[in-house]
């Protein structure tokens, strides 16, 4: 059997890194975790083939070759989902398709010939069980509360990749999360009680990057690392540490986590330690009601501001996601997370308009009081929201313009990068793993960003800055400033021709 494991396409986002990616030579910030996972529980004498469309064009001929094309997809990436039906219809190629895109949507794929979701671990075997006795059938569900079981999970297939065109490689170590959020999907496709790899797992798929060649960093994708905290105090982390330390450090770490880490100074201790360098934290919104709103409860009664500064203190660069459109939103909102923002000094600041994604108990509310205005495209930074939100829309659009456009210009970015760098402690210790691409990246930069770009003033200020008053952070503010760079390209684009709502319903429905 011959299989072509297809990623498709994605947008253009604020997570794409696209403008930064340049500096590096490298196409994709991440690599297709879940199809080379995938790729791991399918019979091993099939040839196998990964297309990631982001990296590499897909030719006709890739598609011709194989017997079966096998995809997995985000919600963000429908337009390339739909790209490759048509593509493959038109070669009349059967399609496989899994992942969260189809998880939560398959209704709307009727063109797909098998729609494996949920899990694959739990439903790939049942289809290959089918296939092989020639009755595969369309569509294979996992039932009610069948979470996969982790500890069986393969070692994804790193041969099929050429790592060289990613900024990091990925490792999953959980799934599932503690918390509820309302807004949140993440408990809907991998429920609350965060399941784990064991640790010779883990340990196995860093020797198996390791053997790959890979050195730099590595994206731990889980929803939230921290679920189950002590777990990763008592075996995981300290094995990492071991496994690490004889290897003079190849990797380095980011991650996903609550706000509550801040409140475990060993966890804390311990994450740093063997090379985690950030963690995204969903903030959402520093109004308490919002946070009530959308039972955020991990972040109620609580200084999100000292909980940032402590975390930043360790030694982690904090990631920030922010929302606004919650119906609890006062018209000072845009103030107070600009505000927020700028005093917590978390330099990358997802900010977004509230969108609610199929299956959670937002989407429940907001269809039974009638506002679902469409399905979510998935894209966290749109100029768009799909259902009809208290704040009148024109308001609410301008008021997101605002906080973006602003907490990226130069003046409020730079601002903030030198609010960070002066709480942040690099990790006393820790050798800087510099690699050609990235003295290319500094050389690029200064002609970039030093020489040709408009607001140099602001990169030499801060490059003298930290030369000056933290030699040793001098690295991390070069990398800001093509950040910087990237995110006032990114919301420039997005801030173009404002889209209009979606549709208009008529108020007196609602
Ligand atoms: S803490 Fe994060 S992953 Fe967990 S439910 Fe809330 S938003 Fe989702």
């Amino acid at each position: 059997m011959k299989i072509l494991l297809v990623y498709p396409r994605f947008p253009e986002t604020f997570w794409s890194f696209k403008h930064a990616l340049r500096f590096i030579n490298k196409k994709a910030a991440h690599p297709p975790l879940g199809l080379l996972t995938v790729a791991g529980l399918l019979p091993p004498d099939w040839e196998l083939k990964l297309v990631d469309e982001n990296v590499t064009p897909l030719r006709d001929a890739d598609l011709v070759w194989a017997d079966y094309v096998l995809i997995s997809a985000m919600a963000v990436q429908k337009e390339g989902v739909r790209e490759l039906i048509g593509r493959c219809q038109s070669l009349g190629k059967k399609m496989v398709a899994g992942g969260p895109l189809f998880t939560v949507s398959w209704e709307d794929y009727p063109e797909i010939d098998h729609l494996v979701l949920g899990e694959a671990e739990i439903t790939l075997p049942r289809f290959l069980a089918d296939l092989a006795a020639g009755c595969p059938r369309r569509l294979y569900i996992p039932g009610p509360e069948e979470w996969a079981d982790l500890s069986k999970t393969p070692v994804p297939r790193w041969d099929l990749l050429a790592m060289k065109e990613y900024n990091a490689m990925s490792l999953q170590y959980s799934r599932g999360c503690p918390f509820d959020c309302e807004f949140c999907d993440i408990t809907l496709l991998y429920g609350r009680s965060p399941r784990t790899k064991r640790k010779e797992q883990v340990l196995a798929e860093l020797e198996s990057l390791y053997q790959h060649g890979w050195r730099g960093g590595v994206f731990i994708v889980d929803d939230n690392f921290i679920g189950n905290k002590k777990a990763l105090k008592e075996e995981i982390l300290p094995a990492m540490a071991t496994w690490l330390a004889e290897r003079r450090y190849p990797f380095t770490f980011n991650t996903q986590v609550s706000i509550n880490l801040a409140d475990d100074d060993e966890l804390l201790t311990a994450m740093v330690k063997v090379g985690f360098e950030s963690v995204f934290i969903g903030i959402e919104t520093p109004h308490e009601g919002s946070l009530t709103e959308c039972g955020k409860l991990q972040n109620k009664n609580r200084d999100l501001l000292a909980a940032v500064k402590k975390i930043q203190r360790h030694g982690l660069q904090v990631q920030g996601g922010f929302i606004l459109g919650f119906d609890s939103d006062p018209p000072t909102i845009f103030e107070r997370q600009i505000d927020f923002i700028q005093q917590s000094g978390i330099v990358t600041a997802m900010v977004g308009l509230l969108n609610v994604l199929k299956g959670t108990k937002l989407y429940q509310r907001m269809q039974g009081e009638g506002r679902i205005l469409a399905e979510s495209d998935g894209d966290n930074t749109g100029q768009q929201v799909n259902f009809l939100p208290k704040m009148p829309w024109e308001k609410l659009l301008a008021g997101y313009k605002k906080v973006t456009t602003t907490l990226y210009t130069p003046q409020y970015f730079y601002q903030r990068v030198i609010a960070f760098l002066k709480e942040y402690n690099p990790p006393p210790g820790r050798k800087i793993q510099a690699r050609l691409y990235h003295g290319l990246a500094f050389v690029k930069a200064l002609f970039w960003l030093g020489v040709w770009d408009k607001d140099r003033w602001y990169f030499w200020r801060l490059l003298g800055w930290s030369l000056l008053r933290k030699p040793r952070v001098f690295p991390l503010a070069v990398t800001y400033t093509i950040y910087g760079y990237h995110f006032r390209r990114f919301f420039l684009e997005q801030t173009q021709p404002a889209p209009a709502p979606l549709r208009s319903p008529d108020p007196s429905t609602i």
